[in-house]
């Protein structure tokens, strides 16, 4: 794979797309600087190799081109303390001033450019733009995988305006590439994928593409009810979308023809309205009285779970096994995350991926003890579903 450690970048300029799309708070300071974190290693290879950076980045969804709200000049201190170096700002990506900035940089020296969203040509994918912020550098680094799913000017259509032996991958790339690529290429058996969460219509893909891959699917969390409902049990008022149970019903059917299990869930807490301070008991899941709403896998399923969990050696997590923000409803999520660290202490590799269940391995504080926490969410459910992305491919062709 062609990284960054594949490229001397002593006296290069390198143009480097990071992730920088960090949340702020309402006085524009940066509540998580995971993402700029991320990114770190990478800028320090370049700058330790004597080379000068342009970082480039978009933040929020701009609709009218230059906002305050989301202007990166807000994370310049954030990034300039995680880098340990003064890092210079341009208030416009392609204006005048910025290219002032950027050609006159030294060795060692950074600067960060504004919101690339400000302008309309980003997300269009409009190839004069691209063209434009590619004198920017004379090497291309995309170190972005949360957007290398849009086929935008910074993200991808920029890559053919630099030759193959001056566009690479950041770490955070190839280390989201490498550990896919443990999942769904090199895969050690059994492979158990657990998708959760709220909507099965976000999942359906990524359901029917595992079942390729995969030997078990543990299905959880609020889809669980729409599988539950296509199979003729009763769901009180759970989560269910009505308008998804033939797609459920085919996927079970498929299941079957594939030879994959797929698990759903037998037992579940249930509650009378949906707040941490409701009424609880365990029921059937297939037998969920009238006005109550299936909110945790019970301790059956969290038992069958975990067996499963702890017996594979390829382990893929999106998406939590209940409403685990609360914490009575947090339990069958809890220990799906234990089980993956038990397994993964086994020598099993787990791959975490999705903005709900990377927020739940973070709650429990194991996110180091699982191999592979993803940054990027959309991303790595669309590379799954897709078998590709148009930032990878811009680079390189990988597909599995
Ligand atoms: P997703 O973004 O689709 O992965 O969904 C994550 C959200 O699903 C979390 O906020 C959970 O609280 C929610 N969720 C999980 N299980 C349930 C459930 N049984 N009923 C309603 N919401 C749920």
């Amino acid at each position: 794979m062609r990284t960054v450690d594949t490229i001397n970048f002593s006296s290069k300029r390198a143009l480097v797309r990071v992730d920088f799309n960090v949340p702020l708070n309402e006085t524009f300071e940066v509540t998580d600087e995971t993402r700029i974190k991320a990114a770190i290693p990478t800028l320090k290879k370049i700058l330790n190799d004597g080379g000068s950076i342009v970082l480039m980045s978009h933040l929020g969804r701009p609709k009218e081109g230059p906002t305050n709200k989301f202007s990166l000049k807000h994370i310049v201190k954030n990034v300039s303390k995680l880098l340990g170096t003064e890092v210079q700002f341009a208030e416009d990506c392609i204006g005048e001033e910025a290219f002032k900035k950027s050609s006159s940089l030294k060795a060692g020296e950074v600067l960060l450019l504004e919101n690339l969203r400000f302008y309309k040509e980003e997300e269009k994918g409009d190839e004069a733009f691209a063209e434009k912020l590619s004198k920017h550098g004379s090497v291309y680094v995309n170190d972005a995988f949360g957007t290398a799913h849009r086929a935008h000017a910074s993200t991808a259509v920029i890559a053919k305006y630099f030759i193959a032996d001056a566009k690479c991958f950041g770490y955070v790339m190839a280390n989201e590439i490498e550990s896919i690529n443990k999942v769904l290429h090199n895969t050690q058996k059994p492979f158990t994928a657990i998708i959760g969460g709220a909507k099965v219509s976000d999942k359906i893909l990524i359901i029917e593409q595992l079942m390729n891959k995969a030997n078990t699917i543990i299905i959880g969390g609020g889809m669980a009810f729409t599988f539950v409902k296509a199979m003729g049990g009763s769901i009180g008022k759970s989560l269910c979308e009505d308008d998804r149970l033939e797609i459920a019903k085919n996927l079970i059917q498929k299941a079957k023809q594939k030879n994959v299990h797929l698990y759903i869930p037998t037992d579940v807490i249930i509650a009378d309205n949906f707040s941490n301070g409701a009424n609880i008991k365990t029921c059937d899941i297939t037998k969920i009285p009238d006005g109550w709403m299936g909110l945790d896998v019970g301790e059956n399923t969290i038992k069958a779970n975990s067996e499963i969990i702890k017996n594979s050696k390829t382990i893929l997590w999106n998406g939590p096994m209940g409403v685990f923000e609360m914490s009575n409803f947090e339990n069958g999520t809890k220990q799906a995350a234990f089980a993956i660290v038990e397994a993964t202490k086994n020598g099993a590799y787990s791959l975490i991926g999705g903005g709900d269940s990377v927020a739940a391995i973070n709650k429990y504080n194991l996110a180091d003890k699982v191999s592979y926490v993803s940054t990027g969410g959309g991303a790595l459910l669309e590379y799954i579903e897709q078998g590709t992305l148009p930032g990878v491919n811009a680079i390189a062709s990988f597909s599995f």
